[in-house]
Parts: C-alpha cells; structure tokens; sequence
C-alpha cells in the first residue's frame, strides 16, 4: 500500500519517484552536502532586521533557540571582507549564539560581491543593493530545526502565504500555472516540517535533540500531498539548476583560497553535469508547457507579483533563525522560477541569465535542504507509518 501511494511519476514532474530517490541517495545528496560546507556556500548574505510592511506590531522573537549566530568579519572569506575592517582577534572566530557578544557590526563591505551582478530579480521583493543594515550569517552554525516558533505568529504567516497569495488547491478550479506555485509553497513548508522533525528539542532540561517522528507523521506523513509536494519542489528546483548549468559552471566561487575554490568547482560540476542524473532524469520537470494560452503573459505577471508578496512575508516571520531560512529558501525558489521562467527563453540563456551571488547561495541550499528532506522522508516514511497506521 505504502509502495503504490508514491510509485510512478510525480505528479507534473518527468520522473518517477524509486527514480528521484536512487539519484537523491546516489548522487545529488552526497554532493550537495559537501557543496554547501565550502566557503563559498555556507556564508549567506542578509538583512535579518524583522522589516514587516504587514504586521508591525509583531516583535521578534526572543526565544534562544531563535536567534542567528552572526559571523564576526573575521570569519568569513579573505575576498568578501571590507579591507578596512580586518584584524579582529581569534575569539571573535567562536560563535557566540544568543549572547550579547554575537551582536557584531551588521554592515558589510560594499565590494564583497564584486563580480557579480545585482540585477533585480522580479520574482522577490528583497533589495540586495541595500547593503546598510546586512550581514553574513554562516549557514553551518545555525542549522533550520526546531526553534519553539509556534502559535498566532507563525500561523498567520502561513495562512497570509496560503490565502492571500496562492489560492486554496484544490478547493477552485486553478490553471496549471497557479496550482504549481501552491504545490511550490506546499513543498517548502513540508521541508520545514521536516527539518523541526529530523532536529528537535525533546528534553528542554538536559538540551537534548533528536529525531521527532511523531511530528514527521503529524505534519507530513499523514498528507500524502504534502509528501508529493516535496517530490515536486525538489524536481522543479532541480530542473532550475540543470538548466543554468553552464552558467553555474562558470561562475566564480573565488573566496582567496584557490585549494578550496577548485573544489567548490569541481563539486558543483560534479552535480551538473553527473552522467547518471543525466541518464535517468534528464529533464526533471518540463517549463516549456507553461504561460501558453493567450493570457500567459499577463498570468505571469500575477503570480510574480504573488511570489514578491511571499517573499515580502518572510520579513514578518517572528523568529530570527526561521526569518533566514525562510528567506533564504523564498529567495532560492524565486531564483529557480527566473531561470526556469526567464523572458527569453532557452535559447538565449547562455547570454541573458544574470544571478546575483546571494541567489546562486540561496538556490544550492535549497536545493539541499530539499533533497535532505527527501532523504529522511523516503527513510523514516515507510517504518513511522506502519506504526502510526497500524498495519
Ligand atoms: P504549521 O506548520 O504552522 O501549518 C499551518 C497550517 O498549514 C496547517 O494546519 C495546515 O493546514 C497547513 N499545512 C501544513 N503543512 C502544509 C503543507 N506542507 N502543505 C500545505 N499545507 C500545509 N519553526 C521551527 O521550529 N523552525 C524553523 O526553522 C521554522 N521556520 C519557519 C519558517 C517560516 C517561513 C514560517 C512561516 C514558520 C517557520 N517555523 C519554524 C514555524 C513552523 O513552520 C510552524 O508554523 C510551527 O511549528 C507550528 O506548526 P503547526 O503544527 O501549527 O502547523
């Protein structure tokens, strides 16, 4: 019965899930989990200020577990650093989360993504040129799990993100398009379920963290949709990095290690252009059906415009560590939709395809979070639900 809910192809996708799951385990998994611990992709560039234009009234949060462990500029890459501002000594290297320490300046240098563009992306609301009120934060410290963000706050978020921006599925008739953005948000809110499951704080008393399978199944499992939401998101960003290949390959990971930076390349090249990815799932979702009809343009319009309001709302969440992932992850989907949905197709990707460095961060942590999560649901799932089920 298990085997028949998630066999054959996912829904919308061009692949079938034993499929996704033998390339997740085999391929994208292991070098996506090294890929996201070089220099290059573990320093996240943002403005975690909670800036609502919705609630303005919601203060942060100020539960421990909540707030982010800031880098202090000693600790993030020779190339990124303001040259003003070097010499901090070598405790500044600890993390020193939720302690007065942590606070360290927020601004950065101006310079640091020299080399790449900062080309608007229409799909997000966040403006990256802004560089006042940012800082890194280094994304291996401050890992997305538990947090003890629950109640009014964090329910409004997801209802705002839910109703008000893409319409209940399938309660009304929704064209394609409008359906795959639900399925988009679907697929990232079970992946955030699934990281507060896979790190959870059991025994507050002795700080003790584990795996919560009761809340696996609670949350995800139960909903077989929300699963196959999962599956889908992962594709669809996956078809996004695929297709930005070349572009990815060229990019420039310089960090002032050139050891570390040609591994960072060669990874990343590794995952591109792996044979065995491209033998098996070749085209993991398929964009060119999309926008069609007479209205697809001004149908894209509006759900871009959703999409900005989505990415607007990550700036309400009320918990510093979920606002970073959720924006990091908000950002990384609405990079996915620019390249998969960029105004000149195909074609002309090669030469039109401008990314800022944040996305491209932003985008291989997604996809990473994602594929970590399709790991443990395929994991845990068939076992957590003969014992929740019975059977
Ligand atoms: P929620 O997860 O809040 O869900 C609310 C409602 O949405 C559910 O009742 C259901 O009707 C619907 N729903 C749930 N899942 C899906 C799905 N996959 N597809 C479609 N509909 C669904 N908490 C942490 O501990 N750590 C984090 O890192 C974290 N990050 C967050 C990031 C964001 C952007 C937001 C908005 C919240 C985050 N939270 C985080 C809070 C967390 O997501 C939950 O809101 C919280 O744990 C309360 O959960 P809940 O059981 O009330 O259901």
């Amino acid at each position: 019965k298990d085997k028949d809910k998630y066999s054959g192809v996912v829904e919308d996708c061009c692949c079938d899930y034993e499929t996704v799951n033998h390339l997740n385990e085999q391929v994208l998994h292991p070098s996506l989990q090294e890929l996201v611990k070089t220099s290059f992709f573990r320093y996240f560039k943002v403005k975690l200020w909670c800036d609502c234009p919705f609630w303005p009234e919601d203060g942060m949060c100020r539960l421990r577990d909540c707030s982010v462990c800031e880098c202090p500029e000693s600790e993030f890459p020779e190339s990124f650093k303001n040259p003003l501002r070097r010499g901090l000594s070598s405790d500044d290297l600890v993390c020193q989360e939720g302690k007065p320490q942590a606070a360290v300046d927020r601004t950065v240098d101006s310079k640091a993504f020299r080399g790449w563009t900062v080309t608007d992306n229409p799909w997000t609301s966040d403006d990256e040129t802004d560089n006042a009120d940012m800082t890194y934060v280094n994304l291996q410290l401050n890992p997305e799990r538990y947090t003890g963000y629950i109640g009014p706050s964090a329910r409004r978020i997801w209802d705002a993100v839910y109703s008000e921006n893409c319409p209940k599925y399938p309660s009304e008739e929704l064209c394609q398009e409008e359906k795959i953005l639900y399925k988009l948000i679907s697929g990232l809110h079970s992946s955030i379920s699934v990281h507060i499951a896979a790190d959870y704080l059991l025994d507050e008393a002795t700080n003790t963290w584990g795996e919560n399978l009761k809340l696996l199944y609670d949350r995800v499992l139960r909903y077989p949709d929300r699963v196959r939401n999962l599956y889908f998101t992962f594709l669809f960003v996956l078809r996004a990095v695929t297709k930005a290949a070349d572009y990815l390959e060229q990019a420039d990971y310089e960090t002032g290690n050139p050891t570390e930076d040609l591994k960072t390349q060669s990874i990343m090249k590794q995952l591109l252009y792996n044979p065995k990815l491209q033998a098996a799932c070749p085209l993991p979702f398929d964009e060119a059906k999309l926008w069609k009809g007479q209205s697809g343009p001004e149908l894209k319009q509006r759900i871009q415009g959703q999409f900005r309001n989505i990415s607007a709302l990550m700036d309400c969440v009320g918990c510093e560590k979920c606002r970073l992932w959720g924006k990091l992850q908000v950002l990384g989907l609405g990079t996915a939709l620019n390249i998969l949905f960029a105004v000149n197709g195909e074609e002309h990707l090669g030469q039109t395809l401008q990314l800022q460095r944040n996305e491209v961060i932003a985008l291989t942590n997604l996809l990473n979070r994602l594929s970590e999560s399709v790991t443990f649901v395929h994991e845990k799932g068939p076992s957590v639900e003969t014992i929740m089920e019975g059977h």
